[in-house]
C-alpha cells in the first residue's frame, strides 16, 4: 500500500489515483496521516474493508509530506561503507545520530533553498515507525516499521562542520528535509534490506548504490535507538546516505541555483527539488 498526502488529507495511492482515507473508511481513520500513524496497526487491518469510492486524479507535484508532523526525527551519519570510505573516516562503532528539526522537513517536490555556498545532497531511505518501540530486538525491528519513503538530507556543509560539528543545524535550514513521494508499506518490497538508491543533479548521476552497504541496517538502527530512547508512532529515521555526495567529489561540487536534484529509490518512488535562491 502507498499512503500519500494531498492538502493535508491522507490518501491511498493506487496507480495514478488517490482515494481519500477518511471518506473511504466512513470517517474511522484520518483525515491526516498523523492521525493514522497513531493507530497504524488497526488501520492496516481495516484497509481491506474500505469502500474506496470515487478516485481523485492528482499530480505528484501536489503531494505533501507523507510524515507531516513526526514527534522525533533521527538521522544517521556515515552509515554506508562507501560513504565513510569517500569521507576518509573509519566506520563508526555506534550509529552517528543527529536530528533534523521537524521544521526542516518538506514536501517531495518543493524547491530547496540554496542557504549557503556549500549546499550538498544526500539521498536516503526514510523509515517511519508504526508504533512505540522500546528496547526492541533487531530480529523484531521490521515489525515496528510502518513503511519507507525517499528522503533528501540536504546539508549546508559549512554550518555542519562549524564549532566542532553542528550536524543538526547544518541539516535543518527550512526546506532541507523533503520526504516522499508517499509512504510505501513493506509488503510492497521484496527485499527491503537491499534497495537501489540513485540521485541525479541535472543530467549527472551522482549517487548509485544499494542499501545492503549500510553499516547499521534499518533493524539495527531501530534496535539500538530504542534501547536509548522510546521511538514513537510516526517517528522518522533518515537512515544515512551512500557514496557520491558533493563535498567528497574531486573537486568538491555544491548545488547551484537552477539545478534540479532528482532522488529515486527502487520501489519507493522519486522526489525532485529545484534549487532556488533563499527568500
Ligand atoms: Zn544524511
Amino acid at each position: 500500500m502507498k499512503l500519500g498526502n494531498l492538502g493535508g488529507r491522507a490518501q491511498l495511492i493506487v496507480n495514478d489515483l488517490a482515494f481519500d482515507v477518511e471518506r473511504a473508511s466512513a470517517g474511522r481513520f484520518g483525515p491526516t496521516l498523523t492521525a493514522i500513524y497513531d493507530r497504524f496497526d488497526e488501520f492496516v487491518r481495516a484497509v481491506p474493508t474500505f469502500a474506496l469510492g470515487e478516485a481523485q486524479p492528482f499530480s505528484v507535484v501536489d503531494l505533501g509530506s507523507p510524515v507531516p508532523a513526526p514527534r522525533q526525527v533521527f538521522a544517521v551519519g556515515l552509515n554506508y561503507h562507501g560513504h565513510a570510505a569517500e569521507a576518509g573516516v573509519p566506520v563508526p562503532a555506534v550509529p552517528a545520530v543527529f536530528t533534523k528539526f521537524q521544521s526542516s522537513l518538506g514536501t517531495p517536490f518543493a524547491p530547496v533553498p540554496r542557504v549557503g555556498e556549500t549546499l550538498d545532497w544526500e539521498v536516503e531511505i526514510v523509515v517511519v515507525l508504526a508504533r512505540e518501540a522500546v528496547r526492541v530486538s533487531e530480529a523484531d525491528a521490521w515489525s515496528y516499521v510502518a513503511g519507507l519513503a525517499v528522503g533528501q538530507d540536504y546539508s549546508e556543509r559549512t554550518m555542519q562542520f562549524a564549532a566542532g560539528g553542528q550536524f543538526s543545524l547544518g541539516k535543518s535550514y527550512q526546506g532541507l528535509g523533503p520526504i516522499g513521494p508517499w509512504l510505501t508499506t513493506l509488503d510492497e518490497l521484496s527485499e527491503p534490506d537491499r534497495l537501489h538508491l540513485e540521485c541525479w543533479v541535472g543530467e549527472d548521476q551522482v549517487q548509485n548504490a544499494w542499501s545492503d552497504d549500510m553499516v547499521f541496517s534499518i533493524p539495527a538502527l531501530i534496535s539500538q535507538l530504542s534501547h536509548i530512547t522510546p521511538l514513537w508512532a510516526g517517528d522518522v529515521i533518515f537512515s544515512g546516505t551512500p557514496a557520491g555526495v558533493g563535498i567528497t567529489a574531486q573537486p568538491s561540487r555544491f548545488l547551484q541555483v537552477g539545478e534540479v536534484v532528482r532522488s529515486s529509490i527502487e520501489g519507493l518512488g522519486t522526489i525532485e527539488n529545484l534549487v532556488v535562491a533563499p527568500e
